[in-house]
């Protein structure tokens, strides 16, 4: 085939990290966004996203992280800009938790450098920090924070500068599938396609249905709220490494320096509000700022526990937590990365590789694989990993 012409439907973190590894390959590129550039809609705008590589979920997440690593390098590399602050990360909880009991665990299995710090280290790593006594803390070098909106800008940017083609406000609502080539159908236009992209994000339901296509598995989405606080120290906010906390109840919290004078941002990783579809979110107070609030209040000591300002995004959770990167069922020409979990930011550059490869005629890599979404058609469903 001479260079096949792509459509990816979806302008987040997956489909312009797609975008600019098909556009690098030689791919005719065209990127579908339902809403305009910048939008604060989906899952990928915000100024922040932790990377860590001792990964607590699962050790299977190790070597793709490698790759991701490899990604962000060569993204800094082609921009000519810092997205990924290296700062480490700190991260603590009982010593039974979820959080700490997975990052030993991905650590033994693949020899990662980390550092088992005293209550005076976590004072010093970070300062408005107050951990529990008996808590087991971690230092991990090599992990750190993404500045999200700049990666997306430059994926966005680098895959424009090898002739991407991005139509924004341009919702996808139908395709037409032929023997040769396909159609697609997106705001007013109507594009003859090779190959087709989705990245929908929490949009995975009704992108399947629009499309007549069978949806790997359901989707379910939660809108998250996260909260900025202003430090009792600016120094101290500013100088902190960010961090993830689990507590007693299991709830994980993570957290940001402050990083612009916005005071330092805090969320929560499991629950928020479940919502049928994303166009039911309320973007108002939910019973998750009350948690985020009582974290700040017992355990970020060194905060001011009025709230400064809050936001609001998407988690579209697969069943088991894990991503779903594969070939649609019913046509090898359509790929997909969805269910992405609260977890997929830091795999990006990783993803958009997946999506290429897909999209251009090779399979998952054996590292992959357990992202394939043959899992939910084998007689046993999964379980959380
Ligand atoms: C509060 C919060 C904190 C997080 N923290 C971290 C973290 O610390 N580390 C980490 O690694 N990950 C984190 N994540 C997860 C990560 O941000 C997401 O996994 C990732 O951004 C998902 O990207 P996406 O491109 O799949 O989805 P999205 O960013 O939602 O992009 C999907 C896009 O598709 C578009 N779309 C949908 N349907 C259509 C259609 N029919 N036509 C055209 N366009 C369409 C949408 O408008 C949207 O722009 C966090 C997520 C949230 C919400």
């Amino acid at each position: 085939m001479t260079a096949p012409i792509v459509a990816i439907v979806g302008a987040g973190i997956a489909g312009s990290a797609a975008a600019y590894a098909l556009s690098q390959r030689g791919a005719r590129v065209h990127v579908f966004e339902k809403f305009a550039r910048g939008h604060a809609e989906g899952a990928s705008h915000g100024p922040t996203r932790l990377i860590r590589r001792a990964y607590f979920e699962h050790p299977d997440y190790v070597p793709l992280l490698d790759r991701a690593y490899a990604g962000w390098d060569a993204l800094e590399d082609a921009c000519s800009d810092i997205v990924f602050r290296r700062t480490g990360l700190m991260e603590a909880g009982p010593a039974e938790s979820v959080l700490v009991s997975g990052i030993l665990r991905a650590a033994k299995d693949y020899n990662l450098p980390l550092t088992e710090l005293s209550p005076a280290d976590v004072k010093a790593k970070t300062p408005f920090l107050n951990l529990k006594s008996g808590w087991v803390a971690l230092f991990e070098e090599d992990g750190g924070y993404l500045l999200a909106e700049k990666a997306l800008t430059a994926f966005q940017l680098g895959a424009a500068a090898a002739g991407a083609h991005f139509h924004w406000s341009t919702p996808v609502k139908g395709l037409h599938r032929q023997a040769g080539a396909m159609t697609i159908n997106a705001g007013a236009m109507r594009l003859s396609v090779d190959r087709i992209v989705i990245a929908p994000g929490p949009w995975s339901n009704s992108i399947f249905a629009d499309l007549e296509l069978n949806a790997p598995a359901p989707i379910k989405c939660a809108e998250k709220a996260h909260c900025w606080f202003a430090a009792k120290s600016l120094a101290d906010s500013r100088a902190s490494a960010p961090f993830g906390v689990e507590d007693e109840t299991g709830q994980m919290y993570y957290g940001f320096p402050d990083i612009d004078g916005a005071g330092v941002k805090i969320g929560a990783h499991y629950g928020g509000a479940d919502l049928n579809e994303p166009s039911d979110r309320a973007r108002a107070f939910s019973s998750e700022e009350n948690d985020i609030v009582t974290f700040a209040r017992d355990i970020a000591t060194g905060l001011d526990a009025a709230v400064l300002s809050r936001a609001y995004c998407l988690y579209e959770r697969s069943p088991d937590g894990d991503f779903i990167i594969d070939r649609a069922q019913e046509d090898e020409r359509i790929s997909y990365a969805v269910g992405l979990s609260g977890h997929g930011f830091k795999f990006a550059p990783l993803i958009g590789q997946l999506l290429a490869d897909l999209a251009t005629d090779a399979t998952l890599p054996p590292e992959a694989k357990f992202l394939s979404a043959a899992r939910f058609l084998s007689p046993t469903p999964p379980t959380a990993r």
